[in-house]
């Protein structure tokens, strides 16, 4: 490749702060949140013009409750909700044989909420910047370097939580950063949209009388009676749709009721073999998931029960990342850990969501359950060979296959929980992150409300 040099040159240093935290979806809203306090600075950089990340592209949170129905997700992210539904922003946490539990949000609301735990917790948040490049010394990151319309500027921190969801500051920092399965396959993103003037209640009709007929994925007919659903399956419709001659990237009819009553929002665009990282490959996923959006469209209004007059109301502001980097940690995460409900001693999370592998190649799925909640260790959150940073959310310490169940947004909620509070532990106490009293970090989530088991 043609190379330039670029040359080296002083840039303003815009602060400097106890605990930076850097994007701001579901793991850095409640690691900023979390971090804050005694007195400490906390900033939250995000690089769209709202705070949320994947919370405001139309998807449900799922498995605030685990396989048995009981609540594993609690703590900040539940007070996330309960600050919606006072507004009627957000569901209760209903029980799901596939996704163990749903709640529905509205996407704006979160925008808002989100902004408003900040300035209450007066956490300073910094919009429309993008993170490029980490400062270090040794094998410590002591800030990071953004860019934004202002130019090039520098940021210094005491601590750096990675809430990029794609482990930017982590990758920059020189992390060993994994992408995939054993061929570098990942899951592949979708642009979520919603339809309105749905007849919902014409589907959830078709589903109940005629489950057999509709093929629902490990859904039993009673989940749809009444109330939000989801619905995954439908695959005799998509058969049918491709003899027809319209091409369907998925195998599965993924819809999720919103919260108006005539409004469904719509998983079924895919693009395999996206690579988020690379600016032409995620050019090319939004460029394909538009075209994908017709055909998906014309599929679900001709062969799908109650979507004769729907029509498209708002695509995602973005096409969701389900997979890109995941960073190496002191522990990785496993399927096997997560199948088998592994406990450890430096539980700072426990999670519910099952394993849920969207296929790299073709339309289809792997779901994988255990019998119970499983743990996350605070060693997934510490990278392996860099001091002062955590990573927190979907680019923690867990391999390919966990992080399929590990990735959902509660679960990302709870563990970024846990990192803002480690790093006010570690201000505390005058140690690295990854020397943090795991003991004490417990005691203190669980008695702010976390459920460590
Ligand atoms: C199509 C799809 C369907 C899914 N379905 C569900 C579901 O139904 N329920 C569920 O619970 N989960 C679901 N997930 C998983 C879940 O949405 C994500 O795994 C989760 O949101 C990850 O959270 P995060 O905080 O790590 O990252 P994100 O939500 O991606 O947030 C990262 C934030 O960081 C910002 N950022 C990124 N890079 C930089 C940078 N360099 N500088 C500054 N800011 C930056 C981004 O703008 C963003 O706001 C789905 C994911 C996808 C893609």
């Amino acid at each position: 490749m043609k190379t330039i040099h670029e040359s080296a040159r002083d840039i303003p240093v815009r602060a400097e702060v106890d605990v930076l935290v850097v994007g701001g979806g579901p793991a850095g809203i409640t690691a900023a949140e979390a971090a804050a306090g005694e007195g400490l600075k906390v900033m939250l950089l995000e690089s769209r013009g709202y705070l949320g990340g994947n919370l405001t592209i139309g998807l449900p949170i799922l498995a605030f409750l685990d396989i048995n129905g009981k609540q594993c997700i609690r703590g900040l992210a539940q007070n996330l909700i309960d600050r919606l539904a006072a507004r009627g922003a957000a569901t209760g946490h209903k029980r799901c044989k596939n996704h163990m539990s749903f709640t529905m949000i509205d996407p704006e609301a979160v925008k808002d909420v989100a902004l408003e735990i900040m300035k209450e917790k007066g956490v300073e948040v910094l919009m429309y910047v993008f993170v490029a490049d980490t400062i270090k010394e040794g094998d410590a990151v002591k800030g990071v370097i953004i860019e934004s319309k202002a130019g090039r500027e520098a940021i210094l921190a005491k601590t750096v939580i990675d809430c990029t969801g794609d482990g930017d500051v982590a990758a920059r920092a020189g992390a060993i950063m994994h992408k995939g399965d054993a061929d570098g396959g990942m899951q592949p993103p979708t642009l979520m949209y919603n339809m309105r003037n749905v007849d919902v209640q014409a589907l959830r009709d078709a589903i109940v009388l005629h489950h057999d007929e509709f093929d629902m994925d490990v859904m039993p007919p009673e989940q749809f009676v009444s109330g939000t659903f989801i619905t995954v399956g439908l695959r005799t419709q998509i058969k049918k749709a491709q003899e027809a001659g319209i091409d369907i990237p998925v195998a599965r009819t993924i819809l999720i009721t919103g919260l108006a009553p005539d409004e469904i929002w719509v998983n079924m665009t895919r693009v395999n073999g996206v690579d988020s990282t690379l600016p032409e490959s995620y050019t090319y996923g939004e460029v394909t998931a538009r075209e994908q959006m017709k055909n998906v469209t014309a599929y679900l209004k001709r062969f799908v029960p109650g979507f004769a007059n729907a029509y498209v109301d708002k695509v995602a502001p973005f096409m969701g990342i389900r997979e890109s980097r995941q960073t190496e940690c002191l522990y990785m995460l496993t399927a096997d850990d997560i199948l088998q409900s592994r406990r450890f001693d430096d539980c700072v999370a426990v999670a519910g969501y099952p394993v849920d592998i969207h296929h790299a190649k073709g339309g289809d799925c792997t779901m994988l359950f255990g019998k119970d909640n499983y743990d996350i260790p605070y060693r997934c959150l510490v990278p392996k060979g860099v001091e002062g940073l955590l990573v927190a959310g979907r680019c923690s310490g867990y391999t390919h296959e966990a992080m399929a169940a590990t990735r959902v947004m509660s679960t990302c909620m709870a563990v970024g929980e846990a990192a803002g509070r480690a790093a006010r532990i570690a201000l505390r106490e005058g140690v690295a992150p990854s020397k943090v009293d795991v003991a004490a970090l417990r005691s203190e989530l669980k008695e702010t409300g976390a459920y460590l088991g």
